[in-house]
């Protein structure tokens, strides 16, 4: 019998939490979209995403989006199979397994179970997927001190797809050095999973992966600064899993809060995934 407690959702055996700041090393841009970007206010044309209140925020599924298209390419370097979860292709359509997964769930809940732990990546499990929710949350990370800028840019049109005619647009960034927030919560997720997040988090502080728009500019380096992992209930959990020793919290600055939490990252990297079976 497959432990299937990573996927399950009935029952809580563990919460892992990590929260803490992140400084922008570059200036960050996360845009409101096209509906929202004309703000009639002012002549800024294209404003960055805010709270009610005017604080800019990173919202939880930009978050959510970065670690998974890191993940991805992570996984696949390691020839772990893996979806990109991207339009049609997540793993039980590519399985031809959804029809059947749709079924089980009214039918036969252990079947339907089976074939989400058979038939999907980690991706799938940790992110979530077609009607399926995740293992992880990602809240939205808000500004604690922040200064706003702007830079003339030359506007791309997305339907032509070549710059419309020399027009300038004003687009307004985050600046360097200001602070947001970080803050995610895990149920069930085993010590590999646990060092796969941290994994995605470390190429983000150091400048592998940026995160928003307009990267080919050098936007979007980010570095965590204080941290803290809060880890609460089993220590092991799945067949497949690989044991730590860490403490339930461990806490840093930055490099040293990684350094610390090393043991998890090794469990990553020992780790057999077994599934999606194929
Ligand atoms: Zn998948």
């Amino acid at each position: 019998m497959v432990d299937y407690t990573l996927i399950r959702k009935d029952v809580i055996k563990r919460q892992t939490v990590v929260e803490g700041v992140l400084e922008l090393q570059s200036p960050l841009r996360i845009g409101v979209g096209k509906a929202g970007g004309f703000d009639p206010a002012s002549t800024v044309r294209d404003t960055v995403l805010k709270d009610a209140g005017g604080t800019p925020v990173i919202p939880g599924s930009s978050w959510k989006g970065v670690f998974r298209s890191t993940g991805e390419r992570i996984l696949r370097s390691k020839n772990v199979t893996v979806c990109s979860g991207v339009g049609k292709d997540y793993c039980l359509n590519n399985f031809r397994k959804y029809d059947d997964f749709q079924r089980s769930l009214s039918r036969d809940v252990a079947e339907a179970m089976k074939i989400f732990w058979d038939y999907t990546c980690l991706n799938c499990k940790v992110f979530g997927t077609m009607s399926v929710i995740g293992a992880v949350k990602f809240l939205d990370s808000r500004a604690i001190d922040f200064k706003l800028g702007t830079r003339t840019m030359v506007a791309i049109s997305r339907t032509e797809g070549a710059a419309a005619r020399g027009a300038l647009v004003q687009v307004e960034f985050v600046e360097p050095g200001s602070k947001f927030t970080f803050k995610f919560i895990g149920t069930n997720l085993p010590n590999y999973t646990i060092g796969y997040l941290l994994t995605i988090m470390k190429t983000i502080h150091d400048g592998v992966t940026q995160i928003g728009g307009h990267k080919s500019r050098g936007f979007g380096f980010v570095k965590f600064g204080e941290l803290r992992l809060l880890d609460l209930g089993e220590k092991k959990i799945g067949d497949e899993d690989v044991k730590v020793s860490a403490p339930d919290e461990i806490k840093g600055e930055g490099d040293k809060f990684f350094e610390q939490v090393k043991p998890f990252v090794e469990a990553f990297n020992g780790a057999k995934v077994p599934y999606p079976i194929h």
